[in-house]
């Protein structure tokens, strides 16, 4: 078998220095691990030339000696440390630390005692009032819990599991390649180290059962869409004696015909008459507590702004309210009969250019404008 030369394998020159070559080998075995590359011979040939190729350069007293007699070492090559323990346990874990734990992490920590449970999400949509005021509402979150049948163990009851064959109970097989000992996660048992031979028929040998659960939540008021309530323990149960996950319960808030808001504020538009709007009047708004009373002054314009103070929506730690906002849109009537057409164009006969105030102003900015 002809051997690659363990620079070459590495990308790397002869003269290249400790933190160039962690760095080659670390790309190339990210590349190349086996959990990224299922069932891939050529991969797994990659990884274990690499690793291979990394033990000796990283080590000095190695990497002097391949310099000096390359593979032939003694004609056993470096294979023939074989009573050298390299196995992953150490120097891998050292190197990649959380690296590997966030790529595979998710395989190699299933068998962690007292993993928590997962957290779990719920959509809770709310009517406008109830998002302003608050409420109390019970809601049914399906979610695992322990199988009640097999207490959660998977097997029939009278039955129990046993120690995985395959791995001996580790939940990860390991295998020689030259110097190293290369550890896979078993196939057999997906790493759970135990399997269920006899499994519960409730729950097919999970231990876990979906089920729906019932539990009241306590809205506060001033919630506003994507507000997120944390209620603790409430998500998945944990594995192996580990805490519970938490429910977020979502909120979205449904629209309202007459009010929008902004975080606090709350918005609303108000149609009046153009008679109102040119004379003045006393008409009723609506508030979150019912209609109220507001002064439209004469000579108000549209879109003119009100403001009640403290009409508005709570905020959510409580201390303070929100105005309410009122804008008012003067309306033009669209259909006039020939009495009011009459007084109109009466109105318009007397007041010349004076019926409009603000045209007039604008008209001299135009003039300004084309020179
Ligand atoms: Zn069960
Ligand atoms: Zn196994």
């Amino acid at each position: 078998m002809n051997k690659r030369d363990y620079y070459e394998v590495l990308g790397v020159p002869r003269n290249a220095g400790e933190q160039e070559i962690k760095k080659a080998y670390r790309r190339l075995a990210i590349q190349y691990h086996p959990d990224r590359n299922p069932d891939n011979k050529d991969a797994e040939e990659r990884f274990k030339e690499a690793s291979e190729a990394y033990e000796v350069l990283s080590n000095p007293e190695k990497r002097g000696l391949y310099d000096q007699f390359g593979h032939s070492l003694g004609g056993r090559g470096f294979g023939g440390f074989s009573d050298i323990d390299f196995g992953f346990g150490r120097g891998f874990d050292d190197l990649f630390g959380d690296i590997f734990n966030d790529l595979f992490g998710r395989r190699s920590t299933r068998r962690r005692y007292g993993e928590p449970g997962a957290d779990l999400r719920y959509n809770l949509e709310l009517s406008f009032k109830e998002a302003v005021f608050g409420t109390d509402t019970d809601i049914e979150v399906p979610r695992k819990q322990e199988c009640d049948q097999c207490r959660g163990s998977g097997a029939r009851p009278g039955s129990s599991s046993e120690a995985c064959p395959t791995c001996g109970g580790r939940g990860q097989v390991s295998y020689q390649q030259g110097f190293f000992s290369i550890s896979r996660t078993c196939s057999h048992c997906r790493g759970e180290g135990r399997i269920i031979k006899d499994p519960c028929l409730d729950c097919r040998g999970e231990g876990q059962v979906m089920a729906k659960h019932r539990l009241s939540v306590k809205v506060p008021p001033g919630v506003d869409n994507g507000t997120r309530l944390r209620l603790q323990g409430e998500g998945e149960p944990g594995i192996n004696g580990g805490p519970p996950g938490d429910l977020y319960v979502v909120i979205s808030v449904h629209e309202h015909p007459i009010f929008k808001r902004e975080g606090t504020e709350l918005l609303c538009e108000v149609p009046i008459n153009f008679v109102q709007a040119a004379l003045g009047a006393d008409i009723e708004v609506p508030t979150l507590n019912g209609l109220k009373k507001l002064k439209i002054p004469p000579g108000t314009q549209s879109g003119e702004e009100f403001v009640l103070k403290g009409e508005g929506i709570p905020s959510l730690n409580g201390y303070r309210r929100g105005d309410q906002h009122i804008m008012v849109t003067v309306e033009t009537p669209t259909k006039l009969n020939a009495k009011q057409r009459e007084l109109l164009e009466e109105f318009a006969r007397i007041s010349g250019d004076k019926v409009n105030p603000r045209a007039k102003s604008f008209l001299e900015k135009v003039k300004e404008f084309f020179g």
